[in-house]
C-alpha cells in the first residue's frame, strides 16, 4: 500500500466521538508511527487483558515489536487479535472551565492479528528497524546480535491494514459564556527531549560520543 491509499474505516476503527479529529490519510498513520519511540500492545493473555509498553519499528505496512522469548505477553499475541497504540502528547490545553481542559495529541490505534516471525532475514530486518527507530545510526555502530542473542529474541509482526489516527490541535473550546471569566486559558506545548549523553564509566579513553548519539538532542551537547 502507498501513502496514497486511504485508511478505510472499519466498524471498529471509525472515529465516532469528535470524528473531525479522525484522519483518513495513510500518510498521517505513517507520520504518527514514525515519530514515536514507544507503543502499547494490548492483548488477551490467559483470559486477561494486558497492555505492554514496548519499542517498535515499521517497514512499509508492517509494524514490528520485539521481546525476550520468555515474554509471555508477546508470545500470547502470536496468532491473536491485538491492538497497538502510539501516542504523542503535544500540549496541555487549559480552558476556562475544568470540563473543557484537554490535550493536544497525535495518536494511532492499529488492530490486527499478530504473528511471531520465524524467517531469519525478516527477523534481522525487523530488529534493525526497531533499533533504528529508537536511535538512527545505532544498528551499524553497535555489535550485531549473535546467534544466541537472536535465539533469545522474539519478533512480532502486525500488518498496518486496519488502523485509525486521531489528532487534536489548537486552543481550548470553552462555553460561550465562560470567555469573560477571569481565568487564564491557553496551550502549553509539550515535547520529548533528550539530555546530554552521559558516557559509560567503563568506556575506554578516546571513544568520543558518536554523531548519531549527539543528534538525539540536536547535536549540541554531550561532546
Ligand atoms: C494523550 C491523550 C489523552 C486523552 N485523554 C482523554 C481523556 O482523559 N478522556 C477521554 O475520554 N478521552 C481522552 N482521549 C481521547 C481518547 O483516546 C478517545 O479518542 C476518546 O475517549 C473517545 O473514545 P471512544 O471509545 O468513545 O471513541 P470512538 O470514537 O467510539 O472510537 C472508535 C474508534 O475510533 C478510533 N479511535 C478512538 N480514539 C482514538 C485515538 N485517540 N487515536 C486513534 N484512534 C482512535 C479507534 O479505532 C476506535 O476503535 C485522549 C487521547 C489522547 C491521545
Amino acid at each position: 500500500m502507498s501513502t496514497e491509499t486511504p485508511l478505510s474505516p472499519t466498524a471498529r476503527t471509525r472515529v465516532r466521538r469528535l470524528a473531525e479529529r479522525g484522519m483518513t490519510d495513510r500518510a498521517d498513520l505513517y507520520a504518527v508511527l514514525d515519530a514515536g519511540l514507544l507503543c502499547h500492545l494490548g492483548v488477551l493473555s490467559d483470559g486477561e487483558p494486558r497492555v505492554l509498553p514496548t519499542a517498535y519499528g515499521r517497514i512499509g505496512d508492517t509494524l514490528y515489536l520485539h521481546g525476550s522469548t520468555a515474554n509471555r505477553t508477546m508470545l500470547a499475541a502470536d496468532g491473536q487479535p491485538v491492538c497497538v497504540t502510539v501516542t504523542h502528547l503535544d500540549g496541555m490545553v487549559c480552558a476556562r472551565s475544568v470540563f473543557h481542559h484537554s490535550m493536544n495529541y497525535r495518536s494511532a490505534m492499529v488492530y490486527g492479528t499478530a504473528r511471531i516471525i520465524s524467517d531469519d532475514s525478516e527477523r534481522l530486518a525487523a530488529l534493525r528497524v526497531i533499533v533504528e527507530n529508537l536511535i538512527p545510526g545505532r544498528w551499524d555502530a553497535a555489535r550485531a546480535p549473535n546467534r544466541k542473542e537472536l535465539a533469545a529474541t522474539a519478533v512480532l509482526a502486525l500488518p498496518l491494514a486496519e488502523a485509525s489516527v486521531k489528532i487534536r490541535t489548537g486552543p481550548a473550546s470553552d462555553e460561550p459564556e465562560d470567555y469573560d471569566l477571569d481565568v487564564w486559558a491557553g496551550v502549553v506545548p509539550a515535547r520529548l527531549e533528550f539530555g546530554a549523553a552521559e558516557p559509560d564509566a567503563e568506556l575506554p579513553a578516546g571513544i568520543a560520543v558518536p554523531e548519531h548519539i549527539l543528534q538525539l538532542n540536536g547535536g549540541t551537547s554531550g561532546r
